[in-house]
């Protein structure tokens, strides 16, 4: 009655998975702001020499203390001043990473930074592989896996949506939802253990569906969380809308319009705009890409040429398609056989040139579209409803403070719930707690490993390495 997802990778503490990765017995460098010149630019040490390796290059006047900032000067044994400088030193258990820590905030000269980097290394310290400081906070507990992950997530933010979202993660929001579920299913396993010890003795059996209802209880909230994931998806990483519809139509006036409609740009992405054109815009939080097709302009078959053209390719990773047609023509051949091409994606239908359609065309009304006009702006609004409806960022709002951004954390929940199922069919089905015990242990075991309880040794390393160096 194992769950069906069970699997034999070897689970590690969260500290031993890290101990394979960052040493915490050695002390790390790195620049934690942007090469190139700059205002100022961080220089971050974190690890039990960090103290001591500040101190042989800073001199100051002022005393350094914990969490204060001090000016002074940085200077080789020499003597010589290399910067004026500011620094901060936390000491341990109180700093990001839990570790002694010493920041040196200097001029945002890269030559300046780099010797600097290279004195303390010369000092004793390593140079921090991407995400180390992050991760030694999860290994010395000041955060969990999904915290970790969302720091990533809020210095990648390309949106205020994506933005507030991560920063309720790093404050724990989704660990604060885990976490009481993780605490009922500890107690229900006590409680089925208790009865499987004693039941030689006498001592009432727990009642297998009153177990069961608790097992069910648990799984309902975290179907719950589940279901936060298919914004949580789309929030992180982005949609693809692609604008599709026959040569004239207006694609192009309305992808302007979408992409101007937002003041908030965000980027211009390029090598994308040769054939298709795309632009970033933020609808509802979501990051999402508009392609305008129009770019490809073939002549004679159109639809035929679609085949082998950029378009279709864009097409075929688009998350929706809009497909535009004139509202104040006939629906023509080719209006139709686009459409039967993006019958089987995610789509709109939409009638532009709502200011000039006086007799629309039966067959159009019969698609029910969603009105606008490119021209004047008329029922973009609606057009902007509709596709945050389709996406799900209407939705976001009863989603509340947590929401799974990353298909690990994904994966974790589901495997739980595979886990949680079995065992709830096993007490109902009154096979012996035993069994029912392994599935439960199972479900455990996936919450562990969401929030960095447990882990297999791959995990952190894919989670790390996607964080930039000197976070
Ligand atoms: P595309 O080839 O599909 O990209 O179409 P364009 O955006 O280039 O527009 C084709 C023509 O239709 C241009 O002359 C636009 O000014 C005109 N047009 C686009 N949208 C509207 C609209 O809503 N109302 C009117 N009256 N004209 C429009």
């Amino acid at each position: 009655m194992r769950g069906d997802h069970a699997d034999s990778r070897p689970r590690l503490s969260v500290r031993e998975g890290l101990h394979k990765i960052a040493s915490s017995e050695e002390t790390i460098v790195a620049l934690s702001t942007p090469v190139g010149r700059s205002g100022i630019g961080i220089v971050r040490v974190s690890g039990s020499a960090a103290e001591s390796i500040g101190r042989q290059f800073f001199r100051s006047s002022s005393e350094l203390r914990h969490r204060q900032a001090a000016v002074g000067r940085w200077e080789t044994p020499e003597g010589e001043v290399v910067d004026e400088v500011v620094v901060v030193l936390y000491r341990h258990p109180h700093s990001y990473t839990g570790e002694d820590v010493f920041e040196i905030s200097a001029h945002g000269n890269p030559l300046v930074l780099n010797r600097i980097i290279r004195m303390i290394q010369s000092a004793g310290a390593r140079t921090a592989t991407p995400g180390e400081f992050t991760l030694r906070a999860v290994a010395h507990g000041k955060m969990d896996l999904i915290q970790a992950e969302a720091v990533r997530e809020f210095i990648e933010a390309q949106t205020d949506g994506q933005a507030r979202i991560a920063l309720r993660q790093i404050d724990g929001a989704v660990s604060r939802r885990v976490s009481p579920l993780k605490h009922r299913l500890v107690n229900l396993i006590a409680h089925l253990e208790a009865g499987i010890d004693f039941a030689e003795d006498d001592v009432e059996l727990p009642d297998a569906r009153r177990s069961a209802g608790e097992l069910f209880e648990i799984r309902t909230n975290l179907d719950e969380l589940l279901r936060t994931y298919s914004y949580g998806r789309l929030l992180n990483a982005g949609v693809r809308i692609v604008i599709a519809g026959r040569p004239n139509v207006g694609k192009s006036s309305l992808f302007n319009r979408l992409v101007l409609m937002d003041r908030a740009i965000v980027t211009e992405i390029p090598g994308t705009t040769r054939d298709v054109l795309s632009e970033s815009s933020d609808l509802n939080g979501i990051p999402v890409r508009f392609f305008d097709t129009a770019g490809v302009r073939d002549t004679v078959d159109r639809v035929e040429r679609l085949g082998v053209s950029r378009t279709l390719e864009t097409l075929a990773e688009a998350d929706l398609v809009l497909l535009v047609i004139d509202g104040a023509s006939t629906l023509s051949e080719e209006d139709r056989g686009i459409r039967e091409r993006i019958n089987g994606l995610p789509h709109l239908i939409v009638a532009n040139k709502r200011d000039i359609a006086s007799d629309v065309d039966p067959a159009i009304e019969k698609l029910e579209p969603i009105w606008i006009s490119a021209q004047t702006g008329e029922g973009l609004e609606n057009l902007q409803a509709s596709i945050a409806q389709i996406l799900g960022g209407d939705r976001a709002q009863s989603f509340g403070e947590s929401i799974l951004t990353t298909a690990r954390q994904n994966e974790a929940v589901s495997s739980a719930i595979v886990s949680l199922a079995a065992g709830e069919r096993a007490l109902r089905d009154g096979i012996p707690h035993e069994m029912a015990l392994l599935d439960i242990y199972q479900g455990l075991s996936y919450l562990n490993e969401l929030t960095g309880e447990t882990t297999t040794d791959d995990i952190l390393g894919r989670i790390f390495s996607t964080f930039c160096v000197g976070k």
